[in-house]
This record gives C-alpha cells, sequence and structure tokens, in this order.
C-alpha cells in the first residue's frame, strides 16, 4: 500500500552519487544520509554510478563503497549537521522508531477499540506520508506481509511487533538485530536499564 507509482520517481538524473531522486525528480534530502548530501572538498568516486531513486540506490549509500569519497578524519567533521539542518535519512528515522517505539511502550495493556483504531491509523498512514519515501513503500510492504491488526491489542504485543519491524529495516541495512521481548523494549523504550 502506499506505493509511490509516479512516473517521475523512475527517472535517473545523475546529480551527486549516493543522492536518492524524490518523486518530483530532485534530490530527496530525507532519503539520503547528509554525508552524502553535503558537498565534500576533493570528493573522488569511481564513475560507476550517479544518483538514482529507490531502495538500492539508498543501499549503495549507506553502504558506502564505490559511490562514497575517500574520507579523512577532517573530512568526517564536515559531515556532522548542523542543529538547525532539515533532516536526512537517519535523523529522520532515529526520532520516528523513537516515537513510535515509546508510543508502543504507554500503549495500554487493553486498548479500547478506539485506541486500538487510532493506532492502526497512525501505522498504516507511515507508508502513505512518511517523507522517504522508498523506506514509507518497503515499509508498507513488510507490512502486507505482516499486518498490524494482529497486534494492536497489547501494548506487549504491540511492542514486540514494531521491534520485529524495525529488525526488518535493521536487517536491510546490516545493522544489529534486537530480541523484542517485552523486557528487552521496557528497558530500552520505558524504564531504563536495571541498577
Ligand atoms: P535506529 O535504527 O534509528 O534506531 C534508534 C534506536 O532504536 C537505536 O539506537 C536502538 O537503541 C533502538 N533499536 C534498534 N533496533 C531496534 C528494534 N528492533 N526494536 C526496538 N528498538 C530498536 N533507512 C534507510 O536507509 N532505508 C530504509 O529503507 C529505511 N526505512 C525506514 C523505515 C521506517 C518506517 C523508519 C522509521 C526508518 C527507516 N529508515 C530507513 C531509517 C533507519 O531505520 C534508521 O532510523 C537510520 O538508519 C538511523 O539508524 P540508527 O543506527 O541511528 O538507529
Amino acid at each position: 500500500m502506499g506505493t509511490d507509482a509516479s512516473p517521475s520517481n523512475e527517472q535517473h538524473t545523475p546529480v551527486r552519487p549516493g543522492v536518492v531522486l524524490g518523486p518530483d525528480g530532485k534530490p530527496c534530502k530525507p532519503c539520503t544520509a547528509f554525508r552524502h548530501w553535503k558537498p565534500l572538498k576533493e570528493k573522488k568516486t569511481d564513475g560507476k554510478s550517479g544518483s538514482t531513486t529507490g531502495t538500492a540506490a539508498m543501499m549503495a549509500a549507506l553502504a558506502g563503497g564505490a559511490t562514497t569519497t575517500q574520507e579523512t578524519p577532517n573530512q568526517e567533521q564536515e559531515y556532522r549537521r548542523p542543529a538547525d539542518c532539515p533532516p536526512d535519512v537517519e535523523e529522520l528515522g532515529r526520532a520516528t522508531w523513537t516515537f513510535l517505539h515509546t508510543t508502543a511502550a504507554y500503549y495500554p495493556e487493553k486498548p479500547t477499540p478506539i485506541q486500538r483504531a487510532n493506532m492502526l491509523a497512525l501505522l498504516k498512514s507511515i507508508p502513505m506520508l512518511y517523507a522517504c519515501k522508498p523506506c514509507g513503500n518497503d515499509f508498507g510492504d513488510d507490512m502486507s506481509k505482516n499486518p498490524a491488526e494482529k497486534w494492536v491489542g497489547s501494548r506487549e504485543r504491540l511492542s514486540w511487533w514494531l521491534c520485529e519491524r524495525h529488525n526488518e529495516v535493521n536487517r536491510k541495512l546490516g545493522k544489529k538485530e534486537w530480541g523484542c521481548g517485552i523486557k528487552e523494549m521496557d528497558a530500552r523504550w520505558k524504564d531504563g536499564p536495571e541498577d
């Protein structure tokens, strides 16, 4: 659900290696890691690929590799985003996961039908509205394989389901997977670690 089938999303317009284009054909800041967005001095690439759209481009960008610069510690400093910069794919992702996991952590043990319906509406809105379209589309694909309807019946079930969805993205990005039990989730998102 929520896929953007706009033809312009398929266009391939070279702008800068690692930069993901949005449906309007312009660079999409919330789809691109800042380190690929920020112009660097002495940028070197092997010339194999330019910017493109979709998850493949994001993966190439995030994995670094052939499309990235050769960094020195000084250049690495330049990747630090100023606080008032619009969010890149990573900051938007961290903020969104923080919001979602925290909301799940404080979701009722026994939600009312209205609370369930609102939670479902919130989750289902992500594929359609998330500013990083390729991220939202992939999340929508994952949700269609793992429907949220079955999991909004309690805080524990919702926390587990959300953790699994996050792990799905973690796997895609080569990041560490998390244990999704309520103890792990509460330690991270509600109570803090045990003393
Ligand atoms: P994040 O993955 O943002 O996690 C934040 C914190 O959550 C971590 O520090 C950790 O403490 C905790 N955590 C980690 N895993 C779990 C888990 N399974 N359960 C509970 N807590 C956990 N980026 C892309 O490049 N491509 C995508 O397609 C993409 N899709 C996304 C889809 C959605 C719906 C969202 C919200 C984000 C997506 N992102 C995507 C962003 C990506 O998931 C990360 O947010 C981003 O790469 C920053 O990662 P991070 O390592 O700082 O930690």
